[in-house]
């Protein structure tokens, strides 16, 4: 602990000395209240260990800040109106690092660049004087998919949920079974009330089906640090966008592998139990939700500990925006750790252009009804993509001819996620959201809309990021 102390003195007469270098100075002094809760929390390393891996990763990663916000904007015009939801949650107290998102499907469907999101980032933080950090993040990026998001990217979520359930070579998981005797047995971890019990067969059986995704995240990893240079970005490992979730025992068999393969992970995104569908609430069982979201809290500090994994590591929430009846317990969990997070919301921004538009009535109303109509005609084509991940009631849908006359009023309550608006309706609201494709089809038409009705739009933009999402999550409600 007096090592810890000495650290802090010596970062803070740093960070008074060279202001400019203080945000990393800022995210290595949270680091050290992290591992000093972790040996609070009962973590037995010495401290010296922690500070040699501090040092083995200072210059190694780019820091990520505790709480970060993953943002999607599909038609890049909505990155000013984004930063002002983390510039007023920061004026309250709760600071969010803002994070701009596209995947590389979002790319191809809407024929845009990683380079405009780079670009976009950039022109709003300017815009808005932001002198904190942010980052543009490849977003469930593999290694066929990574090279054009090198430049513009500095922070690449590295997708390997393809890779889960294929074996590994035989030797290998041999040699990662003998390699953490710690993993078998009787595992206690500070703040789960039992302790994992964990044969040598089940390390075997989780091995088999996650070593070769973490082996591919290590060569895509190694892919990225060798045209970009390791100190220039945050690296994710993500594995949400599978059949069944990992459970807690799993996730820390996967940060053991993770940490064999030297890869600085910041954040890690599992899947959780219960089903995250494109900007609708949670469905599932929220106190189950709970408890492992919990224990996985409880197995990333041990983990970070234990295997001397990067102090800044933290759980990324792929929500898929608006997973409001769990953000309370997720509060709670973050609180009673100390621990940080990651949320990535989906490309929700969308929709709100989309209630903008309608907002303003007349031309805005308009195209607003006309991509419903398109999009109602063409379900089965937009929904396909996107099964997994969205439950329409196509009986709840209205048909085209009944839209076509609704009032703004008609039309935003059906599509703001308001759940006490008896106009709401959620397979209205999913279907819009996958089919941004219409507005796309539409080019300048729709942008130039944008740009006529960027003040309504802006708003709506601001509000739901802030009010919606990260009040309820940092402040409560
Ligand atoms: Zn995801």
């Amino acid at each position: 602990m007096a090592a810890l102390a000495s650290w802090r003195l010596s970062l803070c007469a740093a960070s008074d000395k060279h202001p400019t270098r203080s945000p990393v100075l800022v995210i290595s002094l949270v680091q050290i209240s992290q591992i000093e809760l972790q040996l609070s929390n009962g973590a037995t390393n010495q401290s010296f260990i922690i500070i040699s891996h501090i040092n083995h990763f200072m210059n190694q990663y780019l820091p990520l800040g505790k709480f970060s916000f993953g943002m999607g904007d599909r038609f890049a015009h909505q990155g000013k109106a984004q930063l002002r939801a983390c510039v007023l949650a920061t004026e309250l107290g709760a600071e969010f690092i803002p994070v701009w998102n596209k995947s590389n499907r979002e790319h191809t469907f809407i024929g845009t660049e990683p380079s405009s999101l780079r670009a976009e980032a950039d022109d709003a933080v300017k815009a808005l004087n932001w002198k904190k950090s942010y980052h543009v993040d490849a977003d469930h990026i593999r290694l066929e998919t990574v090279d054009r998001f090198i430049a513009p990217s500095d922070f690449f979520t590295i997708d390997v949920a393809d890779s889960i359930a294929k074996p590994a070579a035989a030797a290998d998981v041999k040699a990662f079974v003998e390699r953490h005797p710690e993993l078998v047995g009787k595992i206690s971890i500070p703040h789960i009330d039992r302790p994992f019990e964990i044969s040598r067969a089940e390390v075997e059986r989780v091995a088999n089906k996650f070593l070769l995704a973490v082996q591919d995240a290590g060569k895509i990893y190694t892919h990225i640090v060798a045209a970009k240079g390791a100190a220039n970005f945050v690296t994710e490992v993500s594995m949400d966008e599978t059949d069944s979730p990992q459970t807690p025992p799993e996730l820390l068999i996967i940060l053991a592998a993770i940490a064999d393969q030297k890869i600085p992970i910041q954040t890690i995104a599992p899947k959780f139990t219960g089903r995250f569908n494109k900007g609708v609430d949670y469905v599932g069982d929220v106190k189950q939700f709970e408890q492992e979201f919990n224990e996985d809290l409880a197995v990333i500090a041990f983990a970070i500990a234990k295997y001397g994994l990067p102090p800044s590591l933290k759980l990324s929430v792929h929500s898929g925006s608006d997973k409001f009846s769990i953000y309370e317990p997720m509060r709670k969990a973050l609180k009673k750790f100390g621990a940080g997070v990651h949320i990535k919301t989906a490309g929700t921004t969308w929709l709100e252009e989309l209630i903008g538009l309608a907002e303003a009535g007349g031309d805005g109303l308009e195209i607003a009804k006309e991509i419903y109509a398109y999009a109602i005609e063409h379900v089965d084509e937009f929904c396909a993509p996107y099964a997994s991940v969205i439950d329409i009631d196509k009986t709840k849908l209205p048909p085209a001819s009944v839209v076509n006359g609704w009032s703004s009023k008609q039309f935003t309550d059906a599509l703001r996620h308001d759940q006490k608006n008896p106009g709401f309706n959620p397979s209205f609201r999913q279907l819009l959201h996958v089919s941004f494709k219409v507005a796309a089809k539409k080019g300048d038409r729709y942008l130039n809309a944008l740009k006529k009705h960027e003040a309504i739009i802006a708003k709506n933009v601001t509000e739901n990021l802030f009010e919606r999402h990260m009040k309820p999550l940092l402040l409560g409600k």
